[in-house]
């Protein structure tokens, strides 16, 4: 058992990933595998990926048993034709709880009125005693390992959270919606609107002008999800006509958000760059060695994208 793993990911990820994974893969019991950052295409046995200028033709690599993305969104390689070799999305323990830790940290920034404190006028002795988290409504779009993760997170602080998914879900404390007809009851009943929706055809620009509207007045929004879910321009006028009180958006339709773009000056914005949750090398390369540990052994890959879905 001594597979080639192509590292075929940014320069700046190498360091960590060129420790981590060969630790881990021996973790595994995967002896002697070649990790590589360069290999003929015909020798690769795993590609472990990230969006970069170097690989964008996964056709030569034929004997690839599966390409394992780095990231949890797959967005940008979910539909390329060229990639016939299973693809497999990142689920690890370091970007669940970075994203919970981000998303805590948001809603509770809104519930408990702190900018009013931290940016508001130095000299003013106004009391503004925040409802408890049982009194306020949180809803999170997705529901999957990122969004159940922060959902549970909120309702174990008290919080009343609502979900939405594509599919029907039962999670502890949690009011769980699903599918197209009931997104209007989970809007609703955000008072704080968390998205941690994937980019696919049918969530883009889910989050429209008729979407907005239906938020109670007043909603705040936190978006670490991805930015093609909003409808900026609609996000920008009921944000300036206080429909939505507050945005904290840590993804954007072009990253790095371009200098002037209205949400760098907005009042009721806070933009965050893209750091909402990140791949952890050393939890992630034990999800990597696992897969290839199951693709030697012949069983089924985890976390495998349905390509149908582009999630
Ligand atoms: P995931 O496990 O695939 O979960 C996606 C969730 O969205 C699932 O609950 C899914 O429903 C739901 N969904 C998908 N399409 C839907 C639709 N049309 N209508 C209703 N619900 C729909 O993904 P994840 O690991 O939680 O990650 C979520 C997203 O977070 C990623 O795709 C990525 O864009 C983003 N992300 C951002 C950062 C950051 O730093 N900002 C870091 C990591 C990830 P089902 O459960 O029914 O399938």
């Amino acid at each position: 058992m001594s597979p080639t793993v192509l590292f075929s990911a940014p320069d700046r990820l190498w360091p960590a990933y060129a420790t981590a994974l060969p630790a881990a893969l021996a973790r595994a019991g995967i002896a002697g595998a070649r990790l590589t950052r360069e290999a003929a295409p015909d020798t690769v046995d795993y590609i472990v990926y990230a969006p970069n200028d170097a690989l964008r033709d996964f056709t030569p690599f034929t004997r690839t048993k599966a390409v394992l993305s780095l990231w949890a969104g797959v967005e940008k390689i979910a539909a390329d034709p060229t990639l016939t070799q299973p693809l497999c999305r990142m689920v690890e323990p370091g970007l669940a709880l970075g994203m919970r830790d981000y998303v805590v940290g948001h809603v509770m920034r809104y519930h408990l009125g702190t900018d009013r404190y931290v940016a508001g006028p130095r000299d003013t002795w106004e009391r503004v005693v925040p409802p408890l988290a049982r009194d306020r409504k949180v809803t999170v779009l997705g529901l999957g390992e990122l969004g159940a993760t922060c959902a549970a997170a909120l309702a174990g602080l008290g919080f009343r959270v609502t979900g939405w998914s594509r599919r029907p879900k039962d999670l502890p404390g949690i009011a769980c919606l699903a599918g197209p007809d009931a997104l209007s009851a989970a809007l609703g009943a955000a008072e704080i609107l968390v998205l941690l929706l994937p980019d696919t055809s049918p969530t883009r620009s889910i989050l429209n002008a008729d979407r907005l509207a239906a938020l109670p007045q007043g909603a705040c929004l936190v978006n670490p999800g991805r930015g093609t879910l909003v409808d900026d321009d609609a996000l920008l006028a009921a944000l300036d006509s206080g429909h939505v009180a507050h945005a904290t958006l840590d993804v954007f339709r072009t990253e790095p958000l371009p200098p002037g773009h209205r949400y760098w000056s907005h009042p009721r914005v806070t933009v965050t760059p893209h750091v909402a949750a990140d791949t952890r090398p050393d939890t992630a390369s034990d999800v990597i060695a696992e897969n290839i540990r199951r693709g030697e052994a012949g069983e089924p890959f985890l976390h495998l994208v349905d390509r149908a879905a582009g999630y």
